[in-house]
């Protein structure tokens, strides 16, 4: 059902009126990692808005390598998000960790994301297919386009066709970077696939100052969004500081994006 195959066009998602994919505009996803309370995550939408962003993200539910690690503010997070990308006009995408917090999450946001490390939790992939809320399917740590194209495979035989491919890096012999981003995948999901696919240049790469150019290069690459971190002090950040932009440096990677936008 995912395959281009079986659907030859572009299928675009719509969610709640912001197109991603076919022809439609590049569409930018911007937050913090992790929401940390109602003012930074205010801050973080009115820095994403005013870069030009449509959609707010924020995680309240962290998938943290360490169980000591702060594993986000739950319920009281998605408040936050709801609240602050109501008042500056955008969508929120936040991330849902298991099954049993899918009602939760759904209530609050417009986009539900599976982590990379949930990418093959096939009842956390059926049970959001079951509903009609779009997905933004991370690429997982070690996940082949085989294995990334069934699990959005898992989700739209469930009823939900609308699904969003994030290459988010994987996991190389390279320790340099955090992770290998492999833009590549997006002209071959798109060759493969009529679901949209964007890019997350912050985990695929994991260091600030390489985000810009790698989300240039996706922009290049056709993808049809992105999804990136930003921080208002992002050495202050409760998680993946060293990969966010703080507001002057996204605003810079924004302004590069529109020209490159318009240009192709
Ligand atoms: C995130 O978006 O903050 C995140 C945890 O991403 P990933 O699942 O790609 O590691
Ligand atoms: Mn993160």
């Amino acid at each position: 059902l995912s395959s281009r195959e079986f659907h030859p066009s572009d299928t675009v998602v719509d969610v709640d009126g912001v197109k991603i994919g076919g022809n439609e505009e590049f569409v930018t996803m911007a937050g913090p990692c992790s929401i940390e309370g109602r003012e930074q995550i205010m801050e973080c939408a009115r820095i994403a808005k005013e870069g030009g962003a449509k959609i707010l993200r924020g995680g309240a539910f962290k998938p943290r390598t360490s169980p000591y690690a702060f594993q986000g503010l739950g319920e009281e997070g998605l408040i936050y998000i709801r609240e602050a990308a109501d008042a500056y006009g955008l969508k929120v995408i936040t991330e849902v960790m298991d099954e049993a917090n899918l009602p939760l999450v759904a209530k609050y946001t417009d986009i539900l994301q599976i982590g990379a490390r949930n990418m093959q939790n096939f009842k956390l992939l059926q049970a959001v297919g079951k509903t009609n809320v779009p997905v933004a399917l991370k690429r997982g740590i070690s996940g082949t386009i085989d294995e990334w194209l069934n699990a959005a495979e898992y989700v739209v035989s469930e009823g939900n066709q609308r699904v969003i491919f994030v290459e988010r890096g994987i996991r190389t012999y390279e320790t340099a970077t955090r992770n290998t981003f492999d833009l590549s995948a997006v002209p071959l999901i798109q060759k493969l696939s009529h679901f949209p696919i964007i890019v997350d240049p912050s985990h695929g790469v994991g260091i600030w100052d390489l985000v810009s150019p790698m989300a240039l290069a996706g922009v290049a690459a056709g993808a049809s969004g992105m999804i990136v971190e930003i921080h208002p002090e992002p050495s202050k950040a409760w998680s993946d500081g060293q990969q966010s932009l703080n507001e002057k440096r996204y605003k810079n990677m924004m302004a590069q994006i529109d020209v490159l936008t318009k240009a192709m």
